[in-house]
C-alpha cells in the first residue's frame, strides 16, 4: 500500500508493532530458529479450549514476510469462481481474475520474482512475463523432477522472490522460514516498504502496536489510530486509514475498537469481522531414497499442480504440492523430539522434503475472538477430505518415482502460516465486511488491506495475492483523488 500510494506525495505514516530484523548469527542459524524459537514472539493466544500457545505469527518490519518461503505465485483463474470441493463449496470472489491481473504482473515487478510462464498447466494468462529466470535446480532436485516428469507428472519452477546468488554469500542454508536480515530475500521490507521509503512523504514508526482505531462520536468516519509505544498512548489522525496487521490482528484491532454505537466492533454490522478463518491444510512429506544422498542447500525450486483441480481420475481438487526448504536433523528434532539425532541425520541426508497444501474452506465458526487482551484462536478445520486425498495420491507418485520410504507429517495449529479470510471482501454488505477494493462498507475512510480480505484460501501461496491487491487498492485511492 505504501509503495503504491508514495509516488501521490500524500503523507503517509506506517505504524509497525515490531522493529527492524538485527543482523545477527542467529538468522543462519537452524537450532536458534527451530528448537530455541529465538525468533519466536513472547505472546500467547489461547485455543477454544482455553489453553495458551505461542503462535508462530512475526512481529518485525515486513511482517511474516521475513520467514516466508519466498513461493509468489498466483492465484489460478478458477480460484475466483466458485469451486467445489469434497467437502464443500470454495465461494466466488467479487472480482474475477482478469480485474486483477495487472496487478499481480505490477506485484511481481516490484519483489523482482524469479520463474517461467509456460510449465504449469493451470498457470493463469500473464500479460508481462516474469523479469528474471527461474532459480536452478540443484542436482539433486534436478533428478527429483526427472522421477516425477517420469511418471507424466509437470513439474514446474516456483516463482520465487529470491536472489540467490547474495542469498548464498551471506551463508549456505536454505530461506524458507529462515529470517532475512536484508540478505538477499525480496520481501515486504526489502522490496515494497524500501521503495515506499524513498519518498520522503512516507515514514515508519516502529515499536508502535494499534491497540485500536477510534471512530468520530456521531458518525461513520475513522478519527484515526491509537497505538502504544514505550508505554505511552498516541493518537495518529488521518484522511484514511489502512488496517493491515495480517488476518488475526486486523481482525482483533477491529473488534477491540468497539463502542457504544459500534457493540460489535468496527466495520462489523454484517457480524462478519473475526469469522471465515482459514489456514491451508499443510503436511510435511519426506519421499526417502536410501541410495541416494540429497545434497541441496535450499532445495525449494519445484512445484506441482497436477492434483490442484482435480484428483487426476476425475475426483475433486486436491491441492498444491512444493518443495519445502532442505530439511535438516534439528528441524526434524524440533518436530520428533524422541527420535535419536543419528536416526535424523540418515533421514535428512536420504529425503527429499515436499509442503502438501490443501485449501480450506470458509467456515463462519472458524474464528479470531477477543477476550480482553488476548487473542483466541478458533480455528476449525475443514476439506480434510481433500488434504487426506492429496497425501494419498502424493504417496503413490512417490512409490512409483522410486522413494521406498515415504513419511507425513500435518503442521500443527500453532503456526496460522497462510491465515486469511478474518475480515472478507464482497458486494453484499449483509455478508460481508469491505468492498471489492477493501474499502469498509460501514467506514468510508478506511481499508483493510491484508491476507483478510480473501474470501476463500485457494490452495496455494497467499503473498502475492496480498501484494497485487494492495497495489490495486491504493491505485484506485489515487485515482479516486483520495475521496473519503
Ligand atoms: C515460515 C513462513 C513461510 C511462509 N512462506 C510463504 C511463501 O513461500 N509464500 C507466500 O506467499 N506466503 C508465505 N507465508 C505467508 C506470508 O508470510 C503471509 O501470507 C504474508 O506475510 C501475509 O501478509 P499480511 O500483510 O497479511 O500480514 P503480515 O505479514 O503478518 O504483516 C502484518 C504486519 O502488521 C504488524 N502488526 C501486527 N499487529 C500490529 C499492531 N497491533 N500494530 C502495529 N503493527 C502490527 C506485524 O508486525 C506485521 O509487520 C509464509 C509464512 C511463514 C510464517
Amino acid at each position: 500500500m505504501a509503495s503504491g500510494l508514495g509516488s501521490s506525495g500524500a503523507s503517509v505514516v506506517i505504524l509497525e508493532r515490531g522493529e527492524q530484523l538485527p543482523e545477527s548469527w542467529h538468522a543462519r542459524d537452524t537450532r536458534s530458529i527451530f528448537i530455541d524459537g529465538y525468533y519466536r514472539p513472547t505472546e500467547s493466544w489461547r485455543d477454544t479450549r482455553g489453553r495458551e500457545f505461542n503462535p508462530g505469527n512475526y512481529y518485525y518490519v515486513g511482517g511474516n514476510s521475513k520467514f516466508y518461503g519466498a513461493v509468489m505465485i498466483r492465484y489460478r483463474e478458477r480460484d475466483f469462481g466458485a469451486l467445489e470441493h469434497a467437502d464443500g463449496i470454495s465461494p466466488a470472489w467479487p472480482i474475477d481474475y482478469r480485474a486483477i491481473e495487472p496487478w499481480y504482473s505490477a506485484a511481481e515487478k516490484l519483489f523482482q520474482v524469479r520463474g517461467a510462464v509456460g510449465q504449469d498447466p493451470t498457470e493463469p494468462f500473464h500479460s508481462t512475463g516474469y523479469s528474471y529466470p527461474p532459480v536452478a535446480d540443484e542436482p539433486a532436485i534436478a533428478s527429483a523432477r526427472e522421477r516425477l516428469v517420469k511418471l507424466g507428472l509437470r513439474p514446474f519452477s516456483l516463482p520465487l522472490a529470491i536472489d540467490i546468488e547474495k542469498w548464498l554469500s551471506h551463508g549456505k542454508t536454505p530461506w524458507d522460514a529462515y529470517p532475512d536480515v536484508r540478505t538477499g530475500k525480496l520481501d515486504a521490507e526489502t522490496a515494497p516498504l524500501a521503495v515506499a521509503l524513498r519518498h520522503p512523504s512516507v515514514s515508519l514508526v516502529t515499536g508502535a502496536k494499534v491497540e485500536r482505531l477510534i471512530i468520530e462520536r456521531d458518525g461513520r468516519r475513522i478519527v484515526g489510530a491509537e497505538y502504544s509505544k514505550n508505554g505511552e498512548r498516541v493518537l495518529v489522525r488521518a484522511k484514511i486509514v489502512v488496517l493491515s496487521a495480517g488476518a488475526v490482528n486486523s481482525a482483533a484491532i477491529l473488534l477491540r475498537s468497539s463502542s457504544e454505537a459500534y457493540p460489535e466492533g468496527l466495520a462489523n454490522r454484517s457480524g462478519v469481522v473475526g469469522r471465515h478463518f482459514m489456514n491451508h491444510n499443510a503436511t510435511a512429506m519426506l519421499s526417502v531414497d536410501p541410495r541416494v544422498t540429497n545434497d541441496s542447500v535450499y532445495q525449494k525450486t519445484i512445484g506441482l499442480n497436477d492434483f490442484y483441480f482435480d484428483d487426476g481420475r476425475g475426483g475433486p481438487p486436491l491441492g498444491n504440492v512444493q518443495l519445502l526448504g532442505r530439511v535438516s536433523a534439528p528441524i526434524l528434532k524440533a518436530s520428533l523430539p524422541l527420535v535419536p539425532e543419528f536416526a535424523l541425520r540418515w533421514l535428512a541426508r536420504h529425503s527429499v522434503d515436499w509442503y502438501a497444501m490443501s485449501e480450506d474452506l470458509p467456515d463462519p465458526e472458524s474464528r479470531v475472538r477477543v477476550d480482553g487482551k488476548s487473542i483466541v484462536l478458533a480455528w476449525r478445520r475443514t476439506n480434510m477430505t481433500a488434504h487426506r486425498g492429496l497425501i494419498r495420491r502424493m504417496k503413490e507418485v512417490f512409490h512409483a518415482a522410486g522413494y521406498p520410504i515415504v513419511l507425513a507429517r500435518a503442521f500443527d495449529k500453532r503456526t496460522p502460516s497462510h491465515q486469511c479470510g478474518t475480515v472478507r471482501f464482497g458486494l453484499d454488505p449483509g455478508t460481508s465486511a469491505l468492498d471489492p477494493f477493501c474499502r469498509a462498507h460501514d467506514h468510508p475512510n478506511l481499508f483493510v488491506v491484508d491476507a483478510s480480505f480473501m474470501p476463500s484460501s485457494a490452495a496455494v501461496n497467499p503473498s502475492l495475492t496480498v501484494a497485487a491487491q494492495a497495489l490495486r487498492v491504493a491505485d484506485h485511492i489515487q485515482a479516486t483523488g483520495f475521496a473519503a
